[in-house]
């Protein structure tokens, strides 16, 4: 099964409106994409419409970094699917650790979340990771596997093949401390049987597993060189155009590396 390998930066609270235009002018100046690999940048909401601006409907597709579950009605300060449709993503980020640890995010609400998104026409990329405590105590495939769970209760095979789960440890994100290629790969082997048991092999072939936790241009190729890691979230190094540009040139090595070995 040939999946195709995806690199989403995700932003967080950075950027103003002039910063964010201003990368994606840069980024899409550089060499045009050649298909290998999708790009989806997560600027922050106050961003989305100008940045979907300039991205339009090409090569690199927009994403957001949240959703609520509604599409509209009263709910201050919430953003609908409906909405991040309109201002041109195709993308959103649900589930990510810090949604979980500062905005109350549950493995309930990550699901409503997914399946709004879904009925929007969106693709959700669904983070799930354990925490130091977890890893340590070695429950690690137990929390992933019950956050992928939740996160899919009620989806069909057919939109679960259609998703990107971001395997995530909590410990390494923003913390220059990167999973080993054989951790990131066995929880990505993990998960992708985990779907198998959900939705059957056919789906399993399908989804998309990125890895993400401090990626670095130095480090993205064996990462993302592993047989069942199909791209990358990144946080810090997608903030600058030519960190970012080596990471998307890492993806297309590790897919070329990957069809030498014939897997991917
Ligand atoms: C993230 O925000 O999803 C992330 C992985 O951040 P960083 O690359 O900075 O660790």
């Amino acid at each position: 099964m040939v999946r195709r390998m995806i690199v989403a930066a995700n932003w967080k609270m950075h950027k103003t409106l002039g910063e964010a235009v201003a990368f994606v002018r840069d980024f899409l100046a550089g060499p045009p994409e050649d298909g290998t690999v999708e790009v989806v940048i997560c600027p922050p909401f106050t961003a989305l419409a100008d940045v979907g601006r300039v991205l339009g409907d090409g090569a690199v597709a927009l994403g957001a970094q949240d959703v609520f579950w509604e599409t509209e009605g009263a709910y201050t300060g919430a953003v609908s699917p409906l909405m991040l449709r309109d201002a041109g993503c195709r993308y959103v980020i649900v589930g990510h650790s810090e949604r979980r640890q500062y905005f109350g995010e549950t493995d309930t609400t990550v699901n409503r979340k997914v399946q709004a998104a879904l009925g929007q026409g969106l693709t959700p990329i669904i983070c799930v990771g354990e925490q130091l405590a977890q890893r340590e105590a070695g429950i690690t495939m137990q929390v992933i596997g019950r956050q992928m769970e939740a996160a899919l209760a009620g989806l069909t095979p057919a939109q679960i093949a259609g998703l990107v789960v971001a395997y995530e440890p909590v410990w390494a994100i923003g913390t220059g401390r990167t999973a080993s290629e054989a951790d990131a790969q066995e929880a990505a082997r993990f998960l992708r049987q985990v779907v198998a048991r959900l939705a059957g092999e056919e789906a399993a072939g399908r989804i998309r597993i990125q890895y993400g936790g401090s990626v670095t241009p130095a480090n993205a190729v064996g990462l993302m060189s592993q047989p069942d890691i199909d791209g990358a979230l990144v946080g810090g190094a997608s903030l600058k155009v030519e960190s970012f540009r080596s990471i998307v040139a890492a993806a297309r090595q590790g897919a070329a590396a990957k069809r030498g070995k014939g897997e991917g």
